[in-house]
């Protein structure tokens, strides 16, 4: 029998990142297709589907090998049924989607939101260390969480567990994605953060923030840069970012004890700029017992987290 084989899917806003590994977690190849959202996004299974077709073919892998299909989606997944509840960036309501790709693949198909796929990628192969306990969460354009407690991802009654991007931290705040105000991510995705730079510079503080926006479009990361040459303006908004995520994430803490907690993403590239304030405020807010047997790190796999997420949670469902 030839060896056995996983396939993970990581569908995204502009591309689907697919990949076939190994079941110790390897990747024999991974590759990328357009994100087709042409009437409500309905041809992605047929795309993804074809397109591993093609890729086996070209492998000369026996359809026979593969144990099954992880997908993420971005967007509320009930995970029993494998139904996308909601995908606002791809306009799914309600989409069938496990059994779509079910019928066309006639392979075992397992559906979950892309940050839960990528929070299980990042724990068996990146730097979770297969924690039993932990919290991962991306600051990206938006911000996503991912949450494992006794070795188990937390999906809940209809996969809304572990939202914490909607986290509210500003009661009447700025409006989020979600339709509501104030959410964690309203402040601390690179898109919050930018919002926030682009306020200072209109509220007319003195900052090189302004200089900077003259020449090119703002981002995350000038912000950080401009912080760590001494802008006022810019510490503050990286001060007020790292208090408010601290107090989130020593929030959730509490809930779970964590050994690990990973932070990934665009933003994570800020590195110690970013963990530093953030421990400690992390620290200030948290029970000291916690805060004594949890680790902060950057998270390592980047963009595979998914793929790989979504072929432990095929593997797992073998076990
Ligand atoms: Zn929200």
């Amino acid at each position: 029998m030839s060896e056995q084989l996983l396939i993970g899917v990581d569908i995204g806003g502009t591309t689907i990142k697919i990949g076939v590994i190994k079941t110790d977690g390897r990747i024999v190849e991974k590759w990328e297709i357009k994100t087709n959202k042409d009437d409500n996004a309905k041809n992605i299974p047929l795309d993804i589907w074809t397109s591993i077709k093609l890729k086996l073919k070209k492998l000369d892998i026996d359809k026979k090998a593969i144990l099954g299909i992880g997908v993420g989606a971005p967007g509320f997944v009930d995970v029993k049924t494998g139904e996308v509840s909601i995908a606002v960036n791809l306009g799914w309501k309600d989409f069938k989607l496990a059994a779509i790709l079910k019928e066309l693949s006639e392979l075992p198909v397992i559906v979950d939101n892309d940050a839960n796929i990528a929070a299980v990628g990042e724990n068996w192969k990146g730097s979770g260390r297969l924690a039993d306990n932990l919290i991962a969460i991306t600051l990206g354009t938006g911000v996503g969480g991912g949450i494992i407690a006794n070795g188990k991802v937390i999906n809940g009654v209809n996969g809304t567990a572990g939202e914490i991007g909607h986290i509210t931290v500003e009661p009447g705040g700025s409006p989020c994605n979600c339709g509501r105000n104030g959410c964690l991510e309203t402040v601390a995705s690179a898109t919050g953060i930018v919002r926030q730079a682009k306020n200072a510079i209109q509220s007319g503080s003195t900052t090189t923030l302004n200089d900077r926006s003259k020449l090119k479009e703002l981002t995350a990361k000038d912000v950080f840069e401009l912080a760590t040459s001494g802008d006022k303006a810019a510490q503050e908004i990286i001060d007020r970012v790292t208090d408010v995520l601290g107090l989130a994430i020593a929030n959730m803490a509490t809930m779970i004890n964590p050994s690990i907690i990973v932070i990934g993403g665009g933003v994570s590239k800020a590195g110690e700029e970013l963990l530093k304030p953030l421990r400690s405020a992390f620290e200030s807010y948290t029970l000291p017992r916690i805060d004594e047997a949890c680790e902060f790190v950057i998270a390592t796999l980047g963009n595979d987290a998914g793929i790989i997420g979504g072929a432990y949670l095929v593997k797992q469902a073998q076990e």
